[in-house]
């Protein structure tokens, strides 16, 4: 399928998870087995040709990353929500779009200086990614990139991750 094609198939919901925000609901893209192919092959495309991991933003980045992983012949480190991780390395405390929020590396997983990529489904205020890579970093690890489906405009993702390497399939 078409890439343009595939990210159409993002659905938008007013009013989620609050009233005014726009979401943007990827369950009919990773319903499309060729949908979800294309947006594979399209992230695969973005990585550096030395990236040894692939670090997986919950919960959509999972999917992404897993199917990203396997396509690329890439692992995967689950960045987690708190609670989830039976030993974790670091927690990073962040601000959402709506709320607060934070994440959690797991201990024991990432090496130091090993090249990491952060993939997740959706860049909004860049909060989330910006967690996920000052986790990585702690762990010694080098971030090379960050790969997402979708970047909101407007919200300043690209302005809270100035200094990395940004590659989104599609802005809107
Ligand atoms: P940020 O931290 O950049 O403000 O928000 C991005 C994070 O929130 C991502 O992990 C993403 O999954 C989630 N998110 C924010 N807005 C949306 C949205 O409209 N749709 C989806 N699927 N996720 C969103």
């Amino acid at each position: 399928m078409d890439l343009d094609k595939a990210i159409g198939l993002v659905a938008e919901v007013p009013d989620f998870p609050r009233p005014g925000i726009l979401f943007r609901d990827f369950a009919p893209l990773f319903a499309s087995a060729d949908g979800f192919a294309a947006v594979t092959a399209a992230l695969a495309d973005t990585l550096d040709h030395d990236v040894e991991l692939l670090a997986a933003v919950e919960a959509r980045g999972f999917l992404l990353a897993a199917a990203l992983g396997q396509a690329s012949g890439l692992g995967v480190v689950m960045v987690r929500k708190p609670g989830k991780l039976p030993q974790v390395a670091a927690r990073a405390d962040y601000e959402l779009e709506y709320g607060t929020a934070a994440l959690e590396l797991p201990a024991g997983v990432v090496q130091p200086g090993q090249h990491v990529a952060v993939i997740d489904d959706v860049l909004a205020t860049g909060g989330t990614v910006a967690a996920a890579c000052g986790l990585l970093e702690q762990a010694d690890a080098v971030v090379t990139g960050v790969s997402v489906v979708l970047e909101l405009d407007g919200l300043g993702g690209r302005e809270a991750l100035s200094g990395r390497q940004v590659h989104a399939l599609h802005s809107s």
